[in-house]
Parts: structure tokens; sequence; C-alpha cells
């Protein structure tokens, strides 16, 4: 055949996922860990991976991970699932809870993955906008639920990219308004120090996504895990790839899990250079920050600048951020992960040197 039938339909409204992610002498644009994981837990982990047989099928559901991160969160083996990263999680959850004549309640400006796997499964999509500081409409996803045609709804908190949290109340007060599945996405939650576990007690359609990708410093390793009620994560069992997550990832993110105290000066050391950064961009005229629980800013440019160009000319100087500049609800916005103190540094001297020109 010189020519191929047309793929699934849905698939005409989607581009194919493009993370802009350009080589620079300081990468900033994709929330990660600025420090790899160190050098003696590295050590450990060439020793784990020695043992793990290739030849093998690796433990499909990773009981091992499941049962430390059971430990660590108080609860049992099957309250517990691992991914392929937190975005497998994200996909198996469109497939178990969407679908053809279901509904995807979403909180734009988000995480645009949920926004795409809703498509790529024929859920519909209603989306109740967030309010003009990036905070959840309360009023407004109260009385969307109470409709009861809901069947899943993602509420990231952090929030990717504006930075804030939910608090418990409202999500207390979503998991009550109606019976679909809450996914309470804390990829970033080690840099918020807060999480909704204790509602799992409670509340049956609840499920708390995480990852090693942030804190952790794993991104390229690929490890996410839900927290949940064991009904909930035997219908993420039916769909999930059964091998997704491999043997030596496994063994990486055991060694990494059982070592997770040593991240924590690295943790607070965000922690407290995001507030850095955030004052420095508040502090330079026509830029504003949000104040941000995570390990990232958002920062918009007033009219007279063009965040586009200052994103290629902080490029050319050398730094890559995030360009939200044509994504909706986010006009004239960019995203800055925080780093080491002197990549931050070395961020806010080329901002400066190129808003001062502008
Ligand atoms: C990074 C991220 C994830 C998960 O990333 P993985 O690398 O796939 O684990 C999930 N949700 C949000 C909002 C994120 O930013």
């Amino acid at each position: 055949m010189r020519s191929v039938r047309a793929s699934a339909p849905q698939l005409a409204a989607i581009e194919p996922y493009d993370p802009k992610y350009i080589p620079a002498d300081v990468m900033i644009s994709a929330n990660e860990n600025s420090l790899d994981v160190p050098f003696e837990i590295r050590r450990e982990i060439e020793h784990e991976i020695r043992k793990v047989p290739f030849n093998r099928y690796p433990d499909p559901l990773a009981n091992d991970l499941r049962d430390m991160i059971a430990e660590a969160n108080g609860l049992d083996r099957d309250q517990v699932l691992m991914g392929n990263g937190g975005d497998e999680l994200l996909f198996d959850l469109a497939l178990a809870w969407g679908g053809p004549g279901r509904t995807f309640l979403n909180f734009p400006p988000t995480f645009s993955v949920y926004r795409n796997n809703a498509q790529l499964t024929n859920t519909a999509i209603v989306d109740v906008a967030r309010k003009e500081d990036f905070s959840l409409d309360e009023e407004a996803i109260l009385a969307r639920l109470a409709q009861g045609d809901i069947d899943y709804a993602i509420v990231t908190s952090p929030n990717n990219p504006t930075g804030g949290l939910a608090t418990g109340n409202i999500v207390r007060a979503m998991l009550e308004a109606s019976d679909a599945l809450i996914m309470v996405d804390e990829a970033y939650f080690e840099f918020s120090r807060y999480t909704v576990r204790p509602l799992l007690e409670e509340h049956d359609n609840l499920v708390i996504l995480r990852t090693f990708s942030k804190a952790f410093s794993l991104a390229g390793v690929r490890m996410g895990y839900l927290l949940g009620n064991s009904a909930v994560l035997n219908e993420f069992k039916k769909v999930r790839q059964p091998y997704s997550v491999d043997a030596v990832s496994q063994a990486i993110a055991r060694i990494v899990y059982a070592n997770r105290a040593q991240f924590e000066k690295g943790i607070d050391a965000i922690i407290e250079q995001r507030e850095v950064v955030f004052d420095a961009l508040n502090s330079l005229e026509g830029v504003s920050a949000f104040p941000s629980d995570s390990n990232y800013i958002l920062f918009k440019l007033d009219e007279r600048i063009d965040a586009g160009k200052v994103w290629a000319d902080l490029l050319e100087a050398g730094v890559l951020v995030r360009d939200f500049s044509r994504s909706a609800g986010l006009e004239n916005c960019l995203r800055a992960s925080i780093g080491t103190p002197e990549e931050n540094e070395r961020f806010l001297q080329e901002l400066v040197r190129i808003v001062n020109m502008t």
C-alpha cells in the first residue's frame, strides 16, 4: 500500500507530547531534582542490580516496594500500587474510570496529561476553571459534582504549573459531594509536606498519586505509585500492563526508598531556595511570581514583555525554563524549577538582564 487508513478518530485532536527538552547549562524546565542520587546510594544500587536476573520476568506488582511504601504510610500492601512513572497510573485511571459515555472533571490550568488521557479514551471532559489566583473554585466544583454524572476528577496538589496546594477541606468536600473517584496528584508533596493521606480512612472514593521522579531524583528511572483503597486499586490492576515496572527500576527504587531520609536535606534546600527565587522574581519590575508550595515557580510577565521572547533569550543564555505563554489561562507565563543555589542565581541574573533590555 502507498497509503494507510486513518488512525482512531480521537487522535486527530492530539499532539504528541513534546517537553521541548533542549540541552542547556541550566536545566530548570521539567521540575526534576537538580542533584542526582548521592554517590553512596548509587554504589548500593549497582550492587543490587548485579543480583537482578535479566532473563526472568520481574515481580509484576513489585511487592517488596509495595510493602515498604505501605509501611511508611500506615497502610497494607493491597492499598499500594506501583506504576511505570506516575504517568502510567494517570493513563490507567482514564482506562479504568473513563471511556465512551464517561466523564472526567478537570480543573485547568493544570497538568496537560490528564486532558490528553481523557481524549485518548473517548472520555467526555468537563472543565471547572481555577480562579484568577489559580485556587480551586470550590462552589462551582461542588455544584458540578452534585449533578452526579462525573466519573472521576483529578486534583493536583501542589498544582502543576501554578504551584498552589489544595487544602484537605476542599478535597474532603469533593469526596462527600459525589461518589466520583477523586485522584489527588501529590507528585510534589515532598516539597509541600502536606498530604491528604488521612482522608483515605473515611473515603472509599479517594486515590493518591505519588512519584519518585521529583524529590527522589529518579525521573530517568520511571517509578510512581498509588495509595488507595484495595477495591479501587483492584480496578487499576485490571488495566495496567502486567510487567510495566521492570526489575532494574524496582531494584533502584527499593534502595532509594530505603535511603529516603538522605534526600531530606536537599528537599529543605529547595524549599529555602524557593523563597529566595520568589522574592527575587517579585522584586523585578514587570514580573510577578505566583506563590508556590512545590519545587518550581510560575511567573507572569507584564504586557510590554513577550514571554516567548524571554524564553528564547534565556535559552540563548544557557538557561532552559518552561514556556506556558501560549497555554490557555497561562498567557505570558513561564515556569522555572528550583535548582541549586548556583543555577537559581544564574537564572535570575540572566532574567534581570533580559527583562531590563526589553
Ligand atoms: C511529574 C508529574 C507526575 C508524574 O511524573 P512521572 O515522572 O511520570 O512519575 C504526575 N503529575 C504531575 C502533576 C507531575 O508534574
